[in-house]
């Protein structure tokens, strides 16, 4: 099995990276992963020292052989292992409530017997996956910013078990991931989860498919993920893609399926603090019986 390190890191998703390894598509690879903050975070005092540059790394970037533009890159995410320690941080000008912290904080929490040790809390931890994407059709996009291609998406869903669908936009695909949450609520309000360094083990297969934006498949349905500046704008494009995805599988009449969108499809959100808002529209797999 390939085990790629996390020295070997992005701080952009862009159309002219260069691969740290080539893998043959049906691979299961390993990377491992240093927290969001670049694993400088250490002690709570550390927010003085933290230097910029280094934040939001993902590991990679992997060249898929047979991940030709245009076709899907089908990654199966087969298991996340976290480091005992975790951090969150909150900052002045970012997050939902942007002005009721003054400067920038740091909490230290240990992670223990599957739990998130937060004061006298404990919380059951929920592994998760907050950067994962691919090269973009051009340019490039800092990993703290989901669009098209994946990356900073934040999104609870991308976990063990479940399936990410990403678009092809470059040969070989150049499939990077970081940012490992212990856990994370929809909205991220604070500007940042449970931020871990972590192992994650996932296969990565080539399917001749098209899809415009990033779909998480698990055993109850289909999370379409659209991440754009303006959050309504991305409700309006999630709805849009739920809309004919139904019509596709269906083969209805648009104007029905829009009505059938209206009962069956759960529009979610799930971050609100990133450069890109990140939504969900989830389609029940039942309606497909
Ligand atoms: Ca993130």
């Amino acid at each position: 099995m390939k085990k790629i390190r996390s020295s070997n890191c992005i701080y952009a998703f862009s159309s002219l990276m260069k691969p740290v390894e080539t893998i043959e598509p049906g691979e299961i690879v390993v990377f491992e992963t240093v927290d969001a903050l670049g694993g400088q975070i250490k002690d709570e005092n550390d927010t003085a020292y933290l230097d910029f540059s280094k934040v939001n790394p993902a590991t990679g970037p992997v060249f898929i052989k047979e991940a030709y533009s245009g076709k899907v890159l089908k990654v199966k995410i087969l298991d996340i292992e976290i480091f005992d320690k975790g951090v969150i941080v909150a900052e002045e000008g970012f997050g939902v409530l942007p002005d009721v912290v003054k400067g920038f904080k740091a909490k230290i929490v240990e992670i223990k017997n599957n739990m998130v040790c937060f004061d006298n809390l404990r919380l059951p931890i929920d592994p998760m996956i907050g950067v994962i994407g691919v090269a973009p059709e051009e340019g490039e996009f800092p990993t703290g910013t989901a669009h098209r291609h994946g990356g900073n998406m934040d999104t609870k869903q991308v976990k063990s078990g479940n399936i990410i669908y990403l678009p092809i936009f470059q040969d070989g695909a150049l499939f990077a991931l970081g940012d490992v949450h212990a856990l994370m609520s929809d909205g991220e309000v604070c500007v940042s989860a449970c931020e871990v360094g972590s192992k994650v083990t996932v296969k990565i297969e080539v399917v001749d498919r098209k899809i415009d934006w990033p779909i998480v498949e698990t055993s109850k349905g289909y999370f379409i993920l659209v991440s754009l500046p303006d959050i309504n704008e991305a409700f309006r494009e999630a709805t849009k893609q739920a809309v004919n995805f139904l019509s596709e599988r269906l083969e209805i009449s648009f104007d029905k399926v829009y009505m059938l969108a209206s009962l069956v499809v759960d529009i979610q959100v799930s971050q609100l603090v990133d450069p890109n808002k990140t939504v969900r529209a989830f389609i029940p797999k039942t309606i497909f019986h």
